[in-house]
């Protein structure tokens, strides 16, 4: 079932707790992405952090504004009526949310370039699924990689559509997400998201023949020098064959 601004909603407070409660968050500042009635907020709350809540929705913004005045009015709860995608966002230390599935994948880029402590994010399972795909598995995808190298991810838990009221016609997956340094060094973080980007849109050609649709872009000298320093390995691989360490090598040669 498609919901109106991906409205779906909690019900269980058993499942609220365990979302709420992953993280030590008394006094710490949070931001929950999609508040919706609010039964994640008032968790949130109750553990004493500091939050601040995006919601795109103003009949849910203004209904939220409502039932926690009192909150609002003692400084522990911001509303922001907004898209998460493009609103200001304040200074957070931790995001905790059930998201609107349909921007999981620029509110999970737009987080990790803002930057955070920790995350417990829940995404569709299938999403979640490709987030945490191992590098050189088939799955593997654009979204794996730039995660992975920028984070630590791990799965908490899975819910079936019947946790939420109107229930999604998919599963869902709490991720637990810990960003940190890259463990194979980036020396240019723009160059490393380009080449990742360019690599997996030509999906089924081999790093070589990306590199060399790249020659406008980095001049045809440099892709040569490039191409005949990397391994014949690499350079014969599709960006699925790739590891976490090869993109890495591929971009810095690149931007060196
Ligand atoms: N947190 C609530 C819960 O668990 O019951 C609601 C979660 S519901 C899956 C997603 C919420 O995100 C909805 O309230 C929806 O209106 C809101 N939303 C949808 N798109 C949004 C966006 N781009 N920015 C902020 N909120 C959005």
């Amino acid at each position: 079932m498609k919901a109106y601004r991906d409205q779906h909603f909690l019900t269980d407070p058993r499942i609220v707790a365990r979302i709420a409660g992953i993280l030590e968050i008394r006094g710490r500042i949070v931001l929950e992405i999609g508040p919706g009635e609010g039964i994640l907020t008032k968790a949130l709350l109750e553990r004493g952090a500091k939050v601040i809540s995006v919601e795109l929705d103003s009949m849910l913004a203004d209904r939220l504004s409502h039932r926690f005045a009192s909150e609002i009015e003692d400084g522990s709860l911001t509303i922001i009526h907004g898209d998460a995608v493009k609103v200001p966002l304040p200074h957070f230390e931790i995001a905790i949310a059930n998201l609107p599935y349909s921007i999981s994948s620029p509110i999970t880029f737009r987080l990790l370039d803002i930057g955070f402590e920790a995350a417990i994010l829940m995404y569709q399972k299938e999403f979640a699924d490709r987030m945490m795909a191992h590098p050189g598995t088939r799955d593997c995808g654009r979204l794996s990689i730039m995660v992975q190298t920028y984070a630590r991810a791990s799965r908490c838990f899975d819910l079936p559509p019947g946790a939420f009221s109107p229930p999604p016609a998919v599963r869902s997956t709490v991720i637990w997400i810990e960003p940190r340094d890259p463990l194979f060094p980036v020396n240019d973080r723009k160059v490393y998201e380009e080449i990742v980007r360019e690599l997996f849109s030509r999906r089924r050609k081999t790093v070589q023949s990306t590199l060399k649709a790249l020659a406008g872009r980095f001049g045809k000298e440099k892709i040569d020098l490039v191409i005949g320093d990397l391994d014949p390995e690499i350079l014969s691989s599709r960006p699925e064959a790739l590891y976490l360490e090869d993109f890495a090598t591929i971009s810095n040669k690149l931007s060196g």
